[in-house]
Formats: C-alpha cells, structure tokens, sequence
C-alpha cells in the first residue's frame, strides 16, 4: 500500500487533481499498484482565513508518506511570492528535494518546431544549490555582509567583507555548489541514465565563464562517469539553447544547474507543447518526492473546465515510476498518447473537451476500454 499526500491547491490545481485522482484509482483498479490518499487543505483559501501556510503537523504528516501529489498554487489575492516561498519552496527545502526532474517528450502535433524530431530528454535539474541559493547581499559604505545558507546537508555562514570598496553600493548574488551537493547530484544523475538504458549523460554548464563553480561540477561528474561505466558530454548552456531547437533528438538524460535549469527546463515545456503538457517531480531519492504539473493555477481559465489535465496526469506517471511501478507509469503515457493520435484534446491543444471529459477519455484508454 502507497500511502499519498494530496495536495489539490489553487484554481485550475483542483480542477486537473479530480482527473488526477481519478486516473490513479483506475490504475489501482487493474494493477497491483494499491494507494491511499489523505487530501491536504494547503493553498490561498485557506492562507487568506486563517493566515496558515503549511504547520508543522502537516509537514510530519507530509514527511511521513511514500509520495506527494501536488496540483498548483497561486492566487492573484495574495502577493506573489507568499505562497510559492512559503508552500513550495519550504517543502523542496524541507524534505531536500534535490532533484527537479523535468521530461521533454516531442507530443506531437503540438511542438512548435518546422522539423519533425522525435525527442525524449530527461532534464534534471538540480534544485538547491547555484545562484538560487538566496544568498547576496548590498555592500552599502564599505560594511561588511553576513551570508547564511542552510541546507539539509550543510549550514554555511561567512562574511563578505570589503577591503577597498569604491563610493558605491554593490550588489552581489553568490552562486555556491558543495562537493557533497554535486555528488549526490551527479549520481542520481548518471543512475537515472542507466535506468533509461543510455550510455550518454549531458552536461550543461558555462563553465568557460564561472570557472569555478562548475570547473568543480565538470570534474566531479568526469569522476562519477568513469564510476557508472557512462560517456559524459559537456554542453555551454548558451549552445544547449540552440541545440534543443535544432537537434533535440540526439538528448537523452541531461543534467544542468539550478539557474540555468530553470530557464532550459521552459523552453523545453514549450518544445513539447505547452504548459498543459509538462510534468515536474521534485525528488529526494532517499526520502519524500513531490509530483506536479508544471502551470499554476491559471486563474484566467480557472472554474470554466477548460484546463488540460494531461500534465496532472503526467506527473502521476512520473510518480508511479518513482514508486517502482514503471509498467504503469507506461500505461499512463500510452493512454495520453492514444488520446492525442485521436484528436481528442482541451482547447489550449484546439480541442473541445473539458477537463473532466479529457479526463474520462485517458481514463477509458487507460483501462482499456
Ligand atoms: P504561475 O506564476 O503560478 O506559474 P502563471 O499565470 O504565470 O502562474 P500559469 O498559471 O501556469 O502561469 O498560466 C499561464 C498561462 O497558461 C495562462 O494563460 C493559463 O491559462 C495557461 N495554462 C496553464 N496551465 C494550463 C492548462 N493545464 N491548460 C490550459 N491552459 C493552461
């Protein structure tokens, strides 16, 4: 039995969460895959009442389960940054999700290049280190800055501390990687590219320019290559851009900084089709991983059912892997797949189906039907 947290959140995140639900109770209906799912009422509504985010309880209820299963949040009542800070963010860094793995899958009609690829790239960005560690400062008259970075695996403090500082205000944002970070990293890395059956990791970095920083990355993944049997290619990320739009076929796994993965990792939802289409899981191999579509809560079309619940659906494809059932985790893409060979879709893809009939129809496919 899986036990799974339920996390519908906001707008469109309800609405694409009761196909997501719906799909995995088909999928326990004729697998071995058995679940439970505890629903947790965490997201605007309920910040705007009682001024709660996430409370301690729940997250030891969350720490607890084998899987999170997250819709989306966001509300244009409250400031942004509020509930992605204090919900999303707080979770990554409280169960150390240090992996964001994120597919590009060509979901053709609806990539947007003039070629025909066929492409299956398996992003994985890492999601608590680089330059979106929070931590910078402002050198104001010569005074110096205290950084503190507190991660699961370290708590770093220190002191920037200018010796000659001209009349000026200088802002600075630090970019740090840990040996320890990027091993970890690395070797979920390179087993994710066994598991895929390639024997090619990609690399992405600029490490012409930041020397440092990924000069250490490039030599510890030079080292974990030999230990995994597994050839290592490096890419500048600048040229990565260029590549993903005109050969994205020869990708298979690719591992890229936090900064850069985030910006890759957009222009890949769009390569494959869209919000709609893009699944993301924040991952802890050794303890609780988060599944979600990639969109927020889409207030513009939320309530009216015109939301595509594929990514929701995707995501628990991605979930179903993690927990070990691969051949369900299939069954999912196929029946997605089935779906769009035969037109049917959500109007973000031209269609007319609403969320829930989109839903129905993964559904039948799913269960054969
Ligand atoms: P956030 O900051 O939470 O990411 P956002 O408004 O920037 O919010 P989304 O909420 O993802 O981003 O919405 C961006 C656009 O994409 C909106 O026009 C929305 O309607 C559309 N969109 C997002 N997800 C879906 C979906 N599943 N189906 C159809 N359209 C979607």
């Amino acid at each position: 039995m899986k036990h799974i947290a339920v996390i519908p959140g906001d707008g469109i995140g309800k609405e694409v969460m009761e196909v997501g639900m719906d799909i995995l109770d088909a999928v326990s209906e004729i697998s071995s895959f058995d679940h439970d799912a505890e629903f947790f009422d965490i997201g605007s509504e309920r910040y705007l009442k009682t001024g709660e985010l996430v409370t301690e309880e729940e997250f030891d209820s969350l720490g607890r389960k084998d899987a999170i299963y997250f819709g989306a949040i966001g509300d244009p009542r409250v400031k942004p940054g509020i509930l992605e800070q204090g919900i999303l963010l707080n979770m990554r860094a409280r169960f150390d999700q240090y992996i964001n793995m994120r597919p590009v899958t060509s979901w053709h009609p609806f990539v947007p290049l003039k070629k025909h690829f066929d492409f299956d790239i398996c992003f994985l960005r890492e999601n608590t280190e680089d330059f979106y560690m929070g931590a910078g400062g402002v050198m104001r008259s010569g005074k110096k800055v205290e950084v503190n970075v507190k991660r699961m695996l370290y708590d770093l403090r220190m002191n920037v501390d200018p010796v000659s500082l001209p009349d000026d205000d200088f802002a600075f944002e630090i970019g740090l990687l840990s040996k320890r970070g990027v091993e970890r990293f690395a070797d979920h890395v390179f087993k994710t590219a066994e598991k895929r059956g390639e024997d090619k990791v990609t690399l992405v970095d600029k490490a012409n320019v930041c020397t440092h920083i990924y000069g250490m990355q490039r030599e510890i993944f030079s080292k974990k290559a030999e230990e995994h049997g597994i050839s290592l290619d490096f890419m500048y990320v600048d040229a990565m851009a260029m590549a993903m739009i005109v050969r994205p076929h020869t990708f298979g796994t690719v591992a890229v900084p936090n900064l850069f993965g985030d910006i890759l990792t957009d222009l890949g939802a769009q390569l494959q089709g869209g919000l709609g289409m893009g699944a993301s899981g924040n991952i802890n191999p050794e303890g609780v991983s988060m599944f979600e579509p990639i969109h927020g809560s889409a207030p513009d079309i939320a309530g009216q059912g015109k939301a595509n619940p594929i990514a929701v659906v995707l995501a628990a494809k991605m979930m179903l892997d993690h927990l070990g059932y691969e051949e369900m985790g299939t069954l999912l893409r196929n029946a997605v797949r089935k779906c769009l060979d035969e037109g049917k879709s959500t109007p973000d893809l031209g269609g007319k189906l609403t969320t829930k009939e989109m839903g129905n129809e993964i559904k039948r496919a799913v269960l054969g039907l």
